[in-house]
């Protein structure tokens, strides 16, 4: 059965470099060359989700990846899979967004909207029964926080049903390469709060953490950071890509895991974090699986999940999986008085499974192992994340700093305001989840 299409928008820097890492993997699952010759017949045709398929034995990625700066998107042009995307899916500009929401939004990505619009058509074009679109980026860039915005503006009026999910890099507690980071951040979670469906963030000092602790890589250089998110990224869609007994659509995250539209952003858990040298001596049982997942040091975002409670949980599976002992651990785990759940909710588990097993690229950290499962759950924890960067926000806007360079490219300064305004309620929201009635 052939299945349902899903574009990828790739946006800023962040955005692109996930790209190269993505696409990588997801050419080793599917058997594609990095010049998009299939490797092998697929009778399954299971790349149909992510790839269009020419008919002359060479897929092309359903992508469209956008910076207003070229040199990222210059990169592939010219790397190993310069012959994989389709080059009028590469879209760049001259003058990049100086890490600037404003300019992102405003005044540089109006030039670029409209192309952006155009070349997405021409991809939507391709597809029979489109699901949506998953959007990469960054909150905290110029390019990844203002032109998304925009973006979404443009998808929902022209795609107003299908579903919108993102995968953002979301500004670390204590590094920051952007000292205006936790403007950019706010601006777009404001500006998107009601364009994105479901929002998946990471942020970057949790990954560095899992890659130095659990995977023997001290220094993470961007290529391990953006190979750890692609791995939970191919976790979490395998089962829109291959067949398998409970697959799980990208619509479903948003009717399982959204109670309100605007607590959208699940925490993201993976497991096991095993590195390759140690592959062969590694095996985890599902149930310990599982265990992992409510780990905080598996999570994709620092924040302590017992300082809040659970909404729904959704676990995918995928690999060499059992049903019953899925069954068995959900209700140990329920049992736990360490886990909460919020009482209106009923301790529901939506459970995917694929039986196609973890793969891994060469040179990648992450063991292949014989089963994976990735977790998102609605956590009104992750109100600890938005906290953080509130409180950074307002010690700058206190003394009005940088404001300027976003009033002169268009913006008005009460934006500001409105702004934290609608990420404190949003803390707030997820407090009053916790409410008990
Ligand atoms: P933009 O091109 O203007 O959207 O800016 P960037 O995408 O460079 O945004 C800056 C933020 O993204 C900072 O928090 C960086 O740490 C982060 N970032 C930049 N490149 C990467 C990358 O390749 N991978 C990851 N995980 N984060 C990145």
């Amino acid at each position: 059965m052939s299945k349902k299409e899903i574009i990828h928008i790739h946006i800023g820097q962040a955005g692109v470099q996930i790209a190269n890492a993505c696409w990588e993997l997801y050419c080793l699952e599917h058997g594609i060359r990095p010049d998009g010759i299939l490797a092998f017949t697929d009778d399954q045709a299971s790349y149909g989700a992510f790839f269009n398929d020419t008919g002359a034995g060479k897929v092309v990625p359903r992508v469209v990846m956008i910076d207003l700066e070229p040199t990222p998107i210059d990169e592939i042009r010219t790397g190993t899979y310069r012959e994989l995307f389709h080059p009028t899916s590469l879209l760049t500009g001259k003058e990049d967004a100086a890490s600037n929401f404003a300019r992102g939004y405003f005044s540089i990505g109006r030039e670029m909207i409209d192309v952006a619009l155009n070349r997405i058509r021409t991809v939507v074009e391709d597809c029979n029964s489109l699901q949506g679109f998953i959007i990469f980026r960054s909150f905290g860039g110029g390019t990844g926080s203002g032109f998304t915005a925009l973006l979404l503006e443009g998808l929902v009026r022209d795609y107003g049903k299908l579903t919108k999910i993102e995968f953002a890099v979301y500004p670390a507690p204590r590094i920051s390469p952007i000292i205006v980071e936790p403007y950019n951040a706010v601006l777009t979670t404001h500006a998107c709060m009601d364009t994105e469906d479901v929002c998946f963030i990471f942020d970057n000092e949790a990954l560095y953490d899992i890659l130095a602790r659990s995977l023997d890589v001290p220094r993470p250089t961007y290529t391990n950071l953006n190979r750890l998110i692609a791995q939970v990224v191919s976790c979490m869609t395998a089962s829109m890509r291959f067949e398998g007994s409970l697959n799980v659509e990208l619509v479903e995250f948003r009717t399982n895991l959204i109670p309100y539209p605007r607590i959208h952003f699940p925490l993201v858990t993976f497991a096991p974090f095993v590195p390759v040298s140690r592959a062969m001596h590694e095996a985890m049982s599902t149930q310990q699986l599982m265990m992992s997942c409510f780990e905080p040091s598996n999570q994709m975002v620092k924040c302590d999940p017992r300082q809040g409670s659970y909404m729904s949980c959704c676990l995918l599976f995928r690999g060499d999986i059992n049903q019953n002992d899925i069954n068995a651990s959900i209700n140990q785990i329920k049992n736990m008085r360490t886990i909460k759940f919020v009482s209106w909710s009923p301790t529901g588990f939506k459970i995917g499974m694929n039986y196609q097993p973890p793969a891994t690229v060469p040179g990648g950290d992450l063991a292949a192992l014989q089963r994976a499962v990735v977790m998102v759950s609605n956590s009104s924890a992750i109100r600890i994340a938005w906290e953080r960067l509130c409180k950074k926000f307002s010690l700058m806007y206190s003394k009005r700093a940088f404001v300027h360079h976003y009033v002169g490219e268009g913006m008005e300064e009460g934006e500001f305001t409105s702004a934290l305004q609608n990420v404190k309620a949003l803390s707030n929201d997820y407090k009053e989840m916790e409410t008990e009635y």
